[in-house]
């Protein structure tokens, strides 16, 4: 028992792969023919290898994305943003983005030395042996208990940094109107919602593969893509009254200026809804969310408190451009797809025992969980990119959603508006390229504001001629 323990650490040491006797084949076959004691092909070493790498490849590229950014830090600002801090909360500005960087810093290193530590001890293998000798071996129930573990370690482990993030780091800084009560619930809530999520996508995964483990991709494919975009079309009225509170624009001047805008677009509304985001945080945003007869435009109670009439409608004029660019059914349909390609992809790999063992299963039988676990952590890399990908697509629509704005004669307000969140957020106006590219689903401000400067100056010239 003890040796299964340190198994993983085991992985580590062993090396007797690279000098099998006899065998001075290219490496693959190599690996496909040399066997170690215990009879179990060796390619689970490189598989646990490669995953090493891809984790600590992760975190290293995440740092040096930080550091890039704080390379940036206290830039004179460019003269389209020299208004929005004075000194003093210029300084302000600084010592936020210090202090989430040291914290992403401590939450980052902490969750990849914890990922190391599971891998390196097989404490994945360990737990799913457990269950399947003292639980339970149902081809359903195993995976769903497996999972339900992990997502409640997973949960108890980040609350004390979401705790800190929230009443330290947010509190100092005037951000935090959230309670300690409120707090705890959204995390109970938001685990329940987490596990809600994974009974249904792990169920349906392990009933289909133990059905057809060739076709269940496909079949699993339809099954949770239908699940995801009822919750997509029903989003309002079953996830977003777990958390807060959604109440019709009230009668007046900005009900009046905003169905206005929403006629002028030919944009159907019956209503525009505000939601109590000041419940949480100082924060302001608005979106866009649904589609067909439950689509909603969302503006929170911050957002009406922060800014005018004018900047308002500028802001629901661009999201009203991500209906009319068909920007959500377009995010459903590259989803849609990518989600196809991933279950295609994972179906080749989870038969594996190499995969199994990788993750420190002791016995070697190929297992659902652990295959699908390690296909997730080498897929990594790949969604990684997907991200970049999908982020590229995102600050496009932002840009085209403010230049549908700007047709509407809403760029100066636009623009203040914007001036005004990024402010009241303290956000960083001086993001390192590289971190824009990678990681950002809006351009920041500065890009945004001198791209409506040139929508206007074609517009006005469009006009003129
Ligand atoms: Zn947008």
């Amino acid at each position: 028992m003890l040796l299964r323990l340190f198994s993983g650490y085991a992985l580590l040491l062993d090396l007797s792969y690279l000098k099998c006797p006899g065998e001075h084949m290219a490496n693959s076959a190599i690996i496909e023919h040399c066997k170690i004691s215990e009879g179990i092909s060796v390619d689970y070493n490189v598989i646990f290898w490669i995953i090493i790498a891809i984790v600590i490849v992760n975190f290293i590229w995440g740092q040096v994305r930080a550091a890039l950014n704080r390379s940036r830090m206290g830039d004179a600002l460019p003269p389209e943003l020299a208004d929005i801090y004075d000194a003093d909360e210029y300084a302000r500005q600084q010592q936020y983005q210090r202090a989430n960087g040291k914290f992403g810093l401590i939450e980052d290193s902490f969750s990849t030395l914890l990922l190391l530590a599971v891998l390196f001890t097989g404490a994945l293998g360990i737990l799913e042996n457990f269950l399947h000798v003292n639980l339970t071996d149902n081809f359903v129930l195993l995976p769903l208990a497996f999972v339900a573990i992990i997502a409640v370690t997973l949960a108890v482990i980040s609350l004390p940094f979401s705790y800190y993030d929230t009443f330290v780091i947010e509190e100092r800084f005037g951000f935090n109107k959230s309670t300690r009560g409120l707090f705890f619930a959204d995390s109970a809530k938001s685990l329940m919602l987490t596990m809600i999520m994974l009974a249904v996508v792990v169920g349906v995964i392990a009933f289909l593969y133990h059905l057809t483990p060739q076709w269940f991709w496909l079949i699993a494919w339809a099954v949770l893509t239908f699940f995801s975009i009822g919750i997509g079309y029903f989003y309002s009225q079953l996830i977003v009254p777990l958390f807060n509170k959604q109440t019709p624009l009230e009668d007046g001047e900005l009900r009046d200026a905003l169905f206005e805008l929403a006629q002028k677009t030919e944009f159907p509304i019956t209503d525009v809804f505000v939601i109590d985001g000041s419940k949480r945080s100082t924060k302001a945003n608005a979106y866009f969310a649904g589609f067909g007869k439950r689509k909603r435009i969302c503006l929170y109670d911050t957002l009406i408190d922060d800014l005018n009439t004018e900047e308002i409608a500028a802001v629901l004029a661009h999201e009203i451009a991500h209906y009319k660019k068909r920007h959500i059914p377009l995010g459903i349909a590259i989803g849609t797809i990518l989600t196809g390609f991933q279950l295609w992809l994972m179906s080749l790999f989870l038969g594996s025992s190499e995969l199994a063992v990788a993750l420190g299963s002791p016995t070697g039988t190929p297992s659902l969980m652990l295959g699908l676990i390690a296909f997730s952590l080498l897929y990594g890399p790949i969604s990684e990119l997907l991200s970049v990908g999908e982020n590229v697509l995102s600050r496009h629509n932002e840009y085209q959603a403010d230049a549908f704005a700007a047709r509407y004669g809403y760029a100066a307000a636009l623009i203040s508006g914007l001036k005004t969140i990024s402010s009241k957020a303290l956000s960083n106006l001086t993001p390192h390229p590289v971190v824009v590219f990678w990681t950002y689903s809006h351009p920041p401000l500065l890009e945004r504001i001198r791209a409506l400067g040139e929508d206007v100056r074609k517009h006005s010239t469009s006009t003129s001629s």
